[in-house]
C-alpha cells in the first residue's frame, strides 16, 4: 500500500531523513520506533506532503505521491493524526470531526458524512455525549480520541498515527491501542509512530527502528521485541536473543539501541 524508497528530507542544513526505505502492506499495522529527534514525525509529514522530500520516492497504491500537495494525498486516502492531537480548541467536538471530512463535502452527501460521524461515535462512545462542547473542555485522552476520529472522518485507507499514547495515563494508553487494533479489524491500514515501543510492538505486525534519520533495524514485531539491543534501549529489559534484521550495519549504520 505504501512504499518509501531512499527517502531524504531536510530542514535547511539539518538532514532529518537519510535514504529511508520501508513499506506497509494493506491491512498491516506497522510501527516506527526510535528516540526523540530520530525523524519519525518528519517521516509522516513527508509522506503527507507537509515536509518536502529532497530525494527518494513515496508510492501509495502504486502512485507516486512524492511532494504532491497534501490535500491531494488526503483525497487519495492517506490521513494523519498529528502528534499532540492539535484539535481546534474553540470548535465543538462535532465541528472538529466534520473538519476531518472537509474535502468530502464537495462530492458526498451530508447524510453519508453524518453516518460516518455516528460510526466514529460508536468507536468512541465518550465523544457522543460531548459533541456540542468545545474541544478544549475534553481531557487529553478524549482529545486524542477526537483527533483519531477526525482522521477517520476523511475515510482513510492508510492512517498515519503520530505518538497517539503521548502523555496519556496507562489505562487510556491501553484503550487507544485497543482502538488501533479495532481499526485494523475494520480494514484500515495503520502506520504508527510511537515512543512507547512496548505497546507499539504488542499491536504491530512489523516494525522499523529509526535513529538519527536512518532505518537501523526492521523485522516482525515479535522479532524486534525479542531483540536484545531493542530490549535494552526501548523496552527496559535485558534478556538475550537477536532476531531482527539490522539495516546497513555493514555500511556503518548505527546498531539499533546503542544510544
Ligand atoms: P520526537 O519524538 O521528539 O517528535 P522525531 O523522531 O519525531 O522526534 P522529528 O521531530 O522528525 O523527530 O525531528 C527530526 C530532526 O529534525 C530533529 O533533529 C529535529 O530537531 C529536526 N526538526 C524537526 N522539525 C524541524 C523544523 N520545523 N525545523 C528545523 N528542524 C526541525
Amino acid at each position: 500500500m505504501l512504499q518509501i524508497i531512499d527517502l531524504s528530507s531536510s530542514y535547511g542544513r539539518i538532514q532529518a531523513l537519510r535514504q529511508v526505505s520501508l513499506q506497509v502492506e494493506e491491512g498491516e499495522i506497522v510501527a516506527i520506533i526510535g528516540p526523540n529527534g530520530a525523524g519519525k514525525t518528519t517521516l509522516l509529514n513527508t509522506v503527507c506532503g507537509l515536509v518536502r522530500a529532497c530525494g527518494g520516492e513515496i508510492r501509495f497504491q502504486g502512485q507516486d505521491i512524492t511532494n504532491m500537495p497534501t490535500h491531494r494525498i488526503v483525497r487519495l486516502g492517506v490521513s494523519q493524526v498529528p502528534e499532540r492531537r492539535q484539535v481546534f480548541d474553540t470548535l465543538s467536538v462535532r465541528e472538529n470531526l466534520l473538519l476531518g471530512a472537509y474535502q468530502r463535502f464537495r462530492h458526498e452527501r451530508r447524510s453519508t458524512i453524518e453516518a460516518d460521524l455516528q460510526q466514529v461515535c460508536e468507536l468512541f462512545p465518550l465523544l457522543q455525549d460531548r459533541l456540542d462542547e468545545p474541544a478544549e473542555t475534553l481531557s487529553g485522552g478524549m482529545q486524542q480520541m477526537l483527533a483519531i476520529g477526525r482522521g477517520l472522518m476523511a475515510r482513510p485507507k492508510l492512517l498515519l498515527l503520530d505518538e497517539p499514547s503521548l502523555g496519556l495515563a496507562p489505562l487510556l494508553v491501553r484503550e487507544i491501542f485497543r482502538i488501533i487494533l479495532e481499526l485494523r479489524r475494520q480494514g484500515t491500514t495503520v502506520l504508527l509512530v510511537e515512543q512507547n515501543a512496548r505497546a507499539a510492538l504488542r499491536v504491530a505486525d512489523r516494525g522499523y527502528v529509526l535513529e538519527t534519520g536512518h532505518v537501523t533495524m526492521s523485522g516482525t514485531a515479535a522479532e524486534l521485541a525479542r531483540d536484545e539491543a531493542i530490549q535494552r534501549a526501548y523496552l527496559g529489559r535485558s534478556v538475550s536473543g537477536n532476531h531482527g534484521t539490522r539495516v546497513g550495519a555493514s555500511e556503518g549504520g548505527k546498531e539499533a539501541g546503542r544510544r
